[in-house]
């Protein structure tokens, strides 16, 4: 059989742990004998980020920003057990921070349905993909507490010494205070992205805030993502025959759960913090999920949501078995090669992309699965794979 071919290569970020060992049975699997596999190989594993001093995570992202996409594999963010456990130079910061600093974007982040794993909200037909603001607001939040009357002030000093200041209370008693902020520049990357996004995946957007309550802070961000609407998206959504459109957070939810789903739902970061784990959880596992980073400029990344799954790992590493279900790493694969397929007008590679998606979910609906599937599925006395041998089942569908 030839294989298919690949003119770009895919900027491949390997990781740690569970993940590292499925990354490289995936590859030997259910890439390589089928594909012509181009990447260009960083090792994002946590021992070579410490022996680059993390400079192989910025090199990535680089790299992405010349080629365009690029697949990710879980990585560690340490802490000070890992520190300890690595003997880390330091205890370096998160690889998807420093990535996502550097490409600047949104993630959008969406349930994989199969038959057998029915959602809890029976009204939903399609996947319902959350898109979350990453910068800003309570995250980058300052905040007091007050133990003594006295009055607190928004204040604002510019640069040319000019000075506004709002009375936010006059405290008789102790309370507490926070100080949030957000950036246009990132709101408006924020809409672009999310423009952007639906366009590609030829759905629906929806932006939900409280603009009634919050008149400036919220405000502000409906204005923007309206504005860039009209200015620069609304010709191409009509020819599309998409729709976008702004409403209240708590219609929004009222809209999404009785909704069919198959829309993308931008939110501000706190929403997306909260409703992707609600969509997720209504939906099954964070293994059954989909996450991609689309930057403003269209640069992508695709990785899986879950961790390393470190519980998995140390019990392969003492020789016992282990079911881990490699679906959204699998997907992140597919993801990315269907993406370059589509780039470098190579629908061989897409429609490759296509198939080992496919295969994967007729494997699950034919009762073989790993054990987190096995615990959620309607379908009867389902067959328990361990990971190794769920690849090769995907392999023989395939
Ligand atoms: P995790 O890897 O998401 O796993 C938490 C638990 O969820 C697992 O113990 C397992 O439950 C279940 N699980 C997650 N993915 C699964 C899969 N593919 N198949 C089956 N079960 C799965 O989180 P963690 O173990 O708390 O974190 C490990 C490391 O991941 C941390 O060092 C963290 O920094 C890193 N992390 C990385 C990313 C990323 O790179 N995107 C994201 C989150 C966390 P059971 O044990 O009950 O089977
Ligand atoms: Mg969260």
């Amino acid at each position: 059989m030839d294989k298919i071919q690949m003119t770009t290569p895919l900027v491949e970020m390997d990781g740690d742990e569970m993940t590292r060992v499925l990354w490289q049975i995936i590859k030997d699997e259910l890439l390589l004998p089928f594909v012509d596999l181009k990447t260009e190989y960083y090792d994002l594993g946590l021992k070579h980020r410490d022996e680059t001093d993390d400079q192989v995570t910025v090199d990535s992202a680089e790299a992405t920003k010349k080629y365009g996409v690029a697949v990710k594999c879980a990585t560690i963010t340490p802490n000070a057990a890992r520190v300890e456990e690595y003997g880390l130079k330091e205890m370096w910061k998160s690889p998807n921070g420093t990535i996502r600093a550097i490409l600047d974007g949104t993630v959008f982040r969406t349930p994989i349905s199969v038959k057998g794993i029915t959602p809890n909200v029976r009204t939903w037909e399609k996947p319902i993909t959350i898109a979350r603001h990453a910068y800003g607001d309570v995250y980058k939040a300052t905040e007091m507490k007050v133990d003594r009357p006295g009055k607190a002030y928004l204040y604002f000093e510019g640069e040319d010494g000019t000075v506004e200041k709002e009375l936010i209370h006059e405290f008789k008693g102790p309370g507490i205070l926070q100080g949030q902020h957000n950036l246009n520049a990132s709101i408006e990357s924020f809409a672009r992205s999310c423009f952007t996004y639906a366009l590609d995946t030829k759905q629906e957007l929806w932006f939900a805030a409280k603009d009634t309550i919050s008149k400036k802070y919220d405000h502000t961000f409906k204005d923007i993502f309206q504005e860039i609407f009209d200015k620069e998206y609304k010709a191409r959504f009509d020819k599309a025959g998409i729709t976008y459109f702004y409403t209240l957070i708590d219609d929004a939810v009222a809209r999404v759960m009785k909704g069919k789903g198959g829309i993308i739902w931008a939110c501000k970061n706190y929403d997306g913090d909260v409703m992707s784990d609600m969509i997720s959880s209504a939906a099954g596992s964070l293994a059954m999920m989909t996450s991609v980073l689309v930057s403003p400029d269209g640069y992508y990344e695709y990785e899986a949501a879950h961790g390393t799954v470190q519980r998995h790992y140390y019990k392969h590493l003492k020789g016992e078995e282990t079911s881990t279900n490699s679906i959204a790493t699998i997907f992140a694969w597919t993801g990315a090669l269907r993406k370059r397929g589509e780039l470098d007008s190579l629908p061989e590679l897409s429609a490759f992309a296509d198939r080992l998606e496919k295969a994967s979910l007729q494997v699950i609906e034919s009762g073989r699965m790993t054990k987190d599937l096995a615990l959620l599925t309607e379908i009867e006395k389902p067959v328990v794979l361990n990971s190794q041998d769920f690849i090769r089942a995907i392999r023989e569908e395939l």
